[in-house]
């Protein structure tokens, strides 16, 4: 099937992969990106090819976006504020793109008949620090008042836009929720641990670790999920769901910095920093968050395979630009 197929967010880290792959694929795809944590040379091996078109701009703009709805068949959006840093230090923004950036594009598909899949977050989970998160697990969010939860918050009310138009107007909508995905092209400028570590370990810089590191986390990887979300769209069952999608093997992040130590072969040090000077004062970190990916297991046949080792040595292969040293942010 030559679908067409518009990418919000494309030129980011996963949207970029899932552009190759749909591209790889036989699709013709619009890139919708404003390039404000994404980047063109994420694009550039497509950027030749017929079946691929870049639009910069914002989700904001409801106009643009029902104009390149309009003309395809289904949706991918992962467009949107990412990145702890980015969530701390410009809560507003943030909050504005993944709320109504989100509410236009569903929009759109609704009005225009496209399937839409919505990329979501494990965040939403919050503090539920559960033996294997599973879909309809608790959310455990903090405080209102911390700008820490906006994240979670917008992206929870994201996926009830979805759910809810697909409920009340049939509109075919998957949510994946990624937990902690990582791989090539992922930069660590906005916050993400993998590509920052590799980063500080080819720099020789000490290897920041926030708080106790023994905070855990489960990676999964980007070649893993992104055949995933094409398959969740052409799968009728999966419509109207909320799927997780990640990793098997979970690792604290001290043992991921000696990890990453040890496979960069580098002399770098573990330096411990505290959360508030991480991300300024009143930051709350989850202390576990592993997925349960047994419905999409069944859905799909869903089985990750790419082990964690393997993962950061193709990321150090990457390469890593510097990252700068994550500046406070205002209270929250
Ligand atoms: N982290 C860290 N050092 C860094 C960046 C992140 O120790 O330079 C920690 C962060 O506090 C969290 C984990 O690594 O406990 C994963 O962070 P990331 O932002 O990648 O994803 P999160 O799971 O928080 O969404």
């Amino acid at each position: 099937m030559h679908v067409k197929a518009v990418v919000t967010g494309g030129a980011g880290f996963i949207g970029s992969h899932l552009s190759d792959y749909l591209v790889a694929r036989g699709h013709r795809i619009v890139v919708l990106d404003d390039l404000s944590t994404g980047s063109e040379t994420n694009l550039k091996q497509l950027r030749d090819n017929s079946s691929f078109e870049l639009v910069k701009g914002s989700i904001l703009d409801k106009g643009l976006v029902d104009d390149l709805i309009s003309d395809c068949d289904t949706v991918f959006h992962l467009a949107a504020a990412v990145g702890v840093h980015t969530i701390v230090d410009r809560p507003l923004q943030s909050l504005r793109t993944n709320l109504h950036g989100t509410e236009n594009v569903v929009e759109a598909a609704a009005a225009h008949g496209a399937r839409v899949m919505v990329a979501s977050t494990s965040e939403v989970y919050g503090k539920n620090d559960a033996d294997g998160l599973t879909e309809d697990s608790d959310r455990i969010l903090g405080s209102a008042l911390k700008s820490r939860w906006s994240y979670a918050a917008a992206k929870g009310l994201d996926e009830l836009v979805a759910y809810v138009y697909g409920q009340e107007t049939g509109l075919p909508t998957v949510i994946t929720r990624f937990f902690n995905i990582v791989g090539p092209r992922q930069t660590g400028r906005y916050g993400m641990v993998v590509p920052r570590f590799v980063s500080q370990a080819l720099a020789g810089e000490p290897i920041t670790v926030y708080g106790d590191g023994a905070q855990r986390r489960c990676f999964g990887s980007v070649f893993d999920v992104v055949p995933a979300v094409v398959q969740l769209m052409e799968t009728p069952a999966a419509y109207n769901q909320a799927v997780n999608l990640g990793g098997l093997e979970e690792i604290s992040i001290r043992g991921l910095a000696e990890r990453v130590i040890e496979l960069t072969g580098s002399t770098s040090t573990i330096e411990y920093v505290p959360y508030d000077e991480a991300y300024g004062e009143g930051y709350e970190d989850m202390r576990r968050r592993m997925p349960d990916t047994t419905l999409a297991g069944k859905l799909i046949d869903y089985r990750p395979s790419r082990r964690l080792d393997d993962i950061i040595t193709s990321i150090i292969a990457h390469g890593q630009p510097a990252v700068p040293v994550a500046s406070p942010a205002p209270s929250p």
